[in-house]
C-alpha cells in the first residue's frame, strides 16, 4: 500500500518535488486572513503589527542527500543548516531572529562528533544574531538529520514576494554562480580518488574557493542590509537553492510572466569555470543548473537601474516579458533558448 511496486500507485518520480508539493497543499485553503503567504514562497508570512509581518520557514538536510560525511566537517554542515534557513528569510527581504533544531541521529555518533555539529549551529547563531528557541532529538535507524526553522519578520512595505515581478523590471543577481557545485564536483573527484587510493591524500588546491562555497555558504545578509540602506525594493526575489533556471522559472510561475537572461551577463568565477572545463562543462552550465549558490535572484523596476548598476555584487543579468514570451537564455550567438528546469530537484 504505501510502496510504489507496480501496483498502480504513482512512483514520486512522476511528479517530482515541486509537482508532489502542489498536490499535498493544495486543499489546505488558509480561512484565516491574518496569513499573507502559505506555502509556495520562500518564507511563510503573517500579520505581526501595524508596520511588520512575521516570516517562518524551515529546511531539513539529510545525510546522503544533502552531505556527505566524509568530507563536510560535521561543524560546517551545523552552520549550513542554519546559513540556508537564514538565506530563506533573506529572500523575503527579511530579517532572521530565531531558530529551532531538530535532530535526528544513529548512534554511529557520539557525543563529541554531535557536539561538534552544535559548535558550527553557535557560530552561525552569532554571526547572524540568532536566538536558539528550542528542537528536537530523536534516534534515527539511519544517517544523521537536520533540520532548522527559522523565524524572521519583515517591514511590510518592504516585503518581496516571488510573484511580484513585472514586465521589463530588470532580473538581477547577487554574487557568482555555480561555485557551489563546481565545489561538489570536486569534492566527489577526490573522495573517489582516495578510495580508490587511501594512499593519496585528496588534494584541492587551487579549489579552496568552491569549495569553501559548497562547505560553509553565506547567506547575503549584507545585500538586504543594503537595500534598506539604498532603499532598494525588490519587486520579486528567491535565493538560489536550486541554481538559476529553476528559480527563475519559479519567479516567473509565480508572477505570471516570462524572462530573458543573456548568457554572456552570468557572473562566474574563473575557479566555477576551471572546474567546469574539467567535467566537460563549463561554467554558465553550473550558474544556470548547479544548486546551493544562496544567493539572491531578484527583480527591480527600471527606474532604480541607477541605484543597482553600480552595486558591487549585484550583477544585470536580464529582464522580465510577458508570459507569452516564455523563459529564455539568450546565447553568446545571439540565439533564444527555451530556458528548461534542469536545476535541483528531489525525486527527479
Ligand atoms: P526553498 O527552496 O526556498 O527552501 P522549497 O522548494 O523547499 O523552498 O519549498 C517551496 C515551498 O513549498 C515553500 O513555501 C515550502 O514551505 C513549501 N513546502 C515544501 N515542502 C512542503 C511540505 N512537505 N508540506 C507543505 N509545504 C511544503
Ligand atoms: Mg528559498
Amino acid at each position: 500500500m504505501l510502496e510504489n511496486k507496480s501496483n498502480g500507485l504513482t512512483p514520486l518520480s512522476v511528479l517530482g518535488e515541486f509537482g508532489l508539493i502542489n498536490r499535498l497543499t493544495r486543499n489546505f485553503n488558509s480561512p484565516d486572513s491574518n496569513i499573507i503567504i502559505g506555502p509556495g514562497d520562500d518564507s511563510a508570512v503573517w500579520h505581526k503589527n501595524e508596520k511588520e509581518y512575521n516570516l517562518i520557514s524551515t529546511d531539513v538536510l539529510a545525510e546522503g542527500i544533502h552531505f556527505d560525511l566524509s568530507y563536510c566537517p560535521l561543524k560546517h554542515l551545523g552552520y549550513k543548516a542554519v546559513a540556508v534557513n537564514v538565506s530563506d528569510i533573506c529572500a523575503m527581504n527579511g530579517k532572521a531572529w530565531g531558530i529551532l533544531v531538530s535532530i535526528g541521529l544513529s548512534n554511529r555518533f557520539s557525543v563529541e562528533a554531535i557536539e561538534e555539529l552544535y559548535a558550527g549551529v553557535h557560530s552561525a547563531c552569532q554571526k547572524f544574531g540568532l536566538v536558539l528557541l528550542g528542537g528536537d532529538t530523536s534516534s534515527s535507524n539511519q544517517g544523521l538529520f537536520i533540520s532548522v526553522s527559522v523565524l524572521g519578520s519583515v517591514d511590510k512595505n518592504r516585503i518581496a514576494l516571488r510573484s511580484g515581478a513585472k514586465v521589463n523590471d530588470l532580473i538581477c543577481v547577487s554574487g557568482d554562480l555555480g561555485a557551489a557545485f563546481a565545489g561538489l564536483q570536486m569534492l566527489e573527484r577526490e573522495k573517489k580518488v582516495f578510495l580508490d587510493n587511501p594512499n593519496v591524500q585528496p588534494d584541492l588546491s587551487g579549489y579552496e574557493y568552491v569549495v569553501e562555497r559548497q562547505l560553509k555558504p553565506e547567506p547575503r545578509v549584507d545585500i538586504i542590509d543594503s537595500f534598506e540602506k539604498d532603499d532598494i525594493i525588490p519587486t520579486s526575489m528567491i535565493d538560489l537553492s536550486d541554481g538559476l533556471s529553476g528559480d527563475l522559472l519559479h519567479i516567473c510561475e509565480m508572477s505570471n510572466c516570462g524572462a530573458v537572461v543573456y548568457q554572456n551577463k552570468l557572473p562566474v568565477d574563473h575557479e566555477t569555470g576551471k572546474v567546469a572545463e574539467q567535467f566537460s562543462s563549463t561554467g554558465e552550465t553550473y550558474a544556470l543548473s548547479g544548486g546551493e549558490d544562496y544567493e539572491l535572484l531578484f527583480t527591480v523596476p527600471l527606474t532604480q537601474f541607477s541605484k543597482v548598476k553600480d552595486k558591487i555584487g549585484i550583477k544585470v543579468i536580464g529582464h522580465i516579458l510577458s508570459a507569452a514570451e516564455g523563459v529564455q537564455l539568450e546565447t553568446d550567438k545571439g540565439e533564444r533558448i527555451d530556458l528548461k528546469a534542469n536545476s535541483w530537484a528531489h525525486f527527479s
